[in-house]
């Protein structure tokens, strides 16, 4: 990086974590089945993102992720909440964390936390916003906390990005394009028009968010690019829902 030091010491941690999450972390697909398709939205690669959260950088004693949730200043009500909940055990929220620093909402995480709205659950298509709203809403005058409704349409309109399908037999059996879960494929073409009835669609797919199983069937990983390390895998589709 080529900053002064005067411009780099005006750079918090947070615009660190939010030129990262740009720059470093987004994947953006590449459907090469029509030129310009947009039918697969940029997904993040979280493995990347959590390393980075769980890292000591040189001379700090706290992790990145610690450090930010320092510097958002979290609305807390009780002493009992503190950084563990964010970042440790069954009901951490890095990435509840991640999405809402992206809307600049990050204070709001032990609220979000405390409403459910978990990692594990993000990407579950009936998670509720009701308790949220309402706890949001009783912290609303205290904490000057401006239209809440808008803080939960943006949170459901980006968390799906943080939370992009793991791709097993089951998923790509009913794989559908489209669909609020996002398919976290790097590129996409066809190979095989086999004339109106079905094709084999072609993709490339980061290594993390291959399962195991399905693993076992592909070639070694390749390191493509900006993309990071990836497996090819093709599949059948009826052409009738193509992009
Ligand atoms: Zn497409």
């Amino acid at each position: 990086m080529n900053c002064s030091y005067a411009a780099m010491s005006s750079f918090t941690i947070v615009d660190t974590f939010k030129a990262k999450l740009e720059d470093e972390w987004t994947r953006t697909p590449n459907c090469q089945v029509r030129p310009g398709c947009q039918c697969l939205p940029p997904f993040i690669s979280t493995a990347s993102l959590k390393q980075w959260m769980d890292r000591k950088e040189r001379g700090k004693s706290e992790t990145n992720g610690k450090r930010v949730l320092d510097e958002v200043n979290a609305i807390r009500w009780t002493n009992f909440l503190n950084s563990g909940l964010v970042f440790e055990g069954d009901h951490s929220c890095v990435l509840v964390f991640s999405c809402l620093l992206k809307q600049d909402q990050g204070r709001l995480i032990y609220i979000f936390r405390n409403a459910n709205i978990l990692d594990k659950n993000l990407s579950d298509p009936k998670l509720g916003y009701n308790p949220l709203r309402v706890k949001l809403t009783r912290h609303k005058a205290l904490h000057r906390i401006d239209n809440v409704e808008k803080i939960i349409n943006d949170f459901e309109k980006n968390r799906w990005a943080f939370c992009p399908a793991h791709l097993d037999q089951e998923l790509l059996d009913n794989i559908r394009f489209g669909a609020k879960l996002l398919l976290p494929f790097c590129t996409r073409d066809l190979v095989n028009d086999k004339g109106g009835t079905a094709s084999v669609s072609q993709v490339t797919v980061p290594e993390e968010y291959v399962s195991l199983e399905i693993k076992k069937h592909l070639g070694e990983p390749f390191d493509f690019g900006e993309y990071g390390k990836v497996s090819t895998i093709g599949f059948l589709r009826f052409v009738e829902h193509f992009c």
